[in-house]
């Protein structure tokens, strides 16, 4: 469907679906007033106030009275309604709301039932269900708010750190719009001069090829100060990951679950008992995927061992995917021949040596010789949790040496992907201009680079564009 030229009535439970405090359903549209003043008790609405009053079903016989003045209020003709919960309406008349038509919040009890309930009130009286993302893309298309800032709040629902979320309220607060906006506006007053250069060659002289040459630099460089932020933010948004490696039994899986703090590995004293690779996410700052491997063995032949021997093929490719090796040994046996072996295999990774178990031991063990290259060695319980944090703390440090307050600009790849072809375009319109090309060769260069951003702000985009990006938005937003 084309979303742009349907502008109906559209409704969605604007919370988790789930048990709460409080759960939200939002209405937009032109009928939004018209719906809640059927369903509510106390409909007559003033900007800026909130409203305390029931949602009734008008068609269904109540089983139940309410006693409620605002309820009896409403009773005039004495005839009685199904309550369905007690609430709070928050009115937003357009255009002051965050999708730029009529919008009305409904706050209700936040069990799952009560809020499908009065979301199917609203439906049955004349919205229709949202689609992903619709209230944000409305918001978009009403001209609330632009690309960037459409984007950002995606960002910011899908955000795996607490620092992500609060990079990407820089761009909902509009610094990525401002940024390309300063960029745009440069690139229009080259534009302008070379268009009236040629327009109007009478009155108006062609700019200088110096001039062309400075103004494009400066643009490079605008771009650039953008762009710098792209891999932090491309760090931020797909994390890293981390493998936990060892033989087994050394206690790779209670590393895996004290480092995250759940049960979710299943840790016996069998030895190999993990078998599935298993994979959870870690807020260190940004997202670090850790990776708990069945435990890799050198010779495991026999048929019983078939599902062991999948997992240790597991392990050599988790290696191979992990951006930071956690390799692990028990403490109390010592580094074995057969834990070198499998340090071995970490020769050409990043990695951080753990000799678990140390709560069975008394001093910490001096495995002879350390590996070369290895810079980090320590000694933990991940039984006892001593020296967990010590682990997180040289985590975050070897894998996300990334300062949030230094990251300017978050960017995503369309937008990266948008400001790399107006860098080309304005590339070349430097190398014409060091050439001194004809002008109006030059200009379609620099129009296309305005394209270009007018891309990444939305100015000027497809409904492909605009649907691929509001289909990654959950509903009710
Ligand atoms: P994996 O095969 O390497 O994943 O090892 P597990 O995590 O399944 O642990 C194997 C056994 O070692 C289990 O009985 C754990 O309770 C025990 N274990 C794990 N970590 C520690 C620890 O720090 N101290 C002690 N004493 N036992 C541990």
């Amino acid at each position: 469907m084309n979303i742009i030229d349907e502008f109906d009535t559209i409704t969605a439970i604007a919370t988790p679906v789930g048990m709460g405090g409080v759960g939200v359903i939002r209405i937009s549209g032109d009928k939004a007033f018209e719906i809640i003043e059927k369903i509510f008790t106390n409909p007559k609405f003033e900007p800026r106030k909130f409203n305390h009053g029931w949602i009734i079903d008008p068609d269904a016989k109540p089983k139940i009275s309410i006693h409620s003045q605002e309820a009896s209020s409403f009773n005039k003709n004495q005839k009685q309604y199904l309550p369905l919960d007690e609430v709070i309406v928050l009115p937003f008349f357009a255009p002051n709301s965050y999708t730029g038509e009529d919008v009305i919040e409904i706050q209700c009890h936040g069990g799952v039932n009560v809020v499908k309930n009065i979301l199917n009130l609203v439906l049955k009286n004349g919205a229709r269900m949202a689609e992903k993302g619709e209230f944000t893309k409305r918001a978009f298309l009403n001209k609330r708010m632009d690309l960037s800032q459409a984007e950002s709040v995606a960002d910011i629902i899908h955000s795996k750190t607490t620092e992500f979320a609060k990079v990407s309220v820089k761009n909902l607060s509009g610094v990525l719009k401002e940024g390309v906006n300063d960029i745009r506006n440069q690139i229009f007053e080259v534009l302008s001069k070379i268009t009236a250069g040629i327009d109007f060659p009478e009155d108006v002289k062609e700019p200088e090829y110096d001039y062309l040459i400075n103004s494009f630099n400066n643009i490079i460089s605008s771009i650039d100060k953008v762009l710098s932020g792209a891999n932090t933010s491309n760090i931020f948004r797909q994390g890293a990951s981390v493998a936990i490696v060892g033989k087994p039994n050394v206690g790779k899986s209670s590393l895996f679950n004290a480092l995250l703090s759940l049960d979710r590995a299943i840790v016996t004293d069998i030895a190999g008992t993990t078998r599935d690779v298993l994979r959870e996410t870690l807020d260190l700052g940004i997202p670090v995927t850790l990776i708990d491997t069945a435990g890799i063995r050198d010779e495991v032949v026999n048929e019983i061992n078939k599902v062991e021997k999948i997992g240790i093929e597991y392990s050599k490719q988790s290696l191979e995917e992990a951006d930071l090796v956690l390799f692990v040994y028990d403490a109390k046996q010592g580094m074995k021949e057969e834990d070198k072996e499998i340090l071995e295999l970490l020769k050409d990774k990043k990695y951080i040596v753990v000799a678990n178990k140390c709560d069975t031991i008394t001093s910490p063990p001096h495995p002879n010789p350390l590996p070369q290259g290895e810079e980090m060695h320590l000694c933990l319980s991940a039984l006892t949790g001593e020296g967990i944090n010590e682990l997180k703390e040289e985590l975050t440090k070897k894998v996300c040496d990334i300062n949030p307050e230094n990251l300017e600009f978050v960017t995503n790849t369309r937008q990266q992907e948008c400001l790399r072809r107006a860098r080309n375009s304005i590339e070349q319109a430097l190398l014409a201009s060091q050439l001194h090309e004809l002008q109006d060769l030059i200009s379609i260069d620099v129009k296309s680079a305005i394209l270009a951003l007018d891309e990444l702000t939305g100015e000027l985009i497809t409904d492909d564009i605009l649907n691929n990006i509001f289909d990654h938005f959950c509903i009710g937003k």
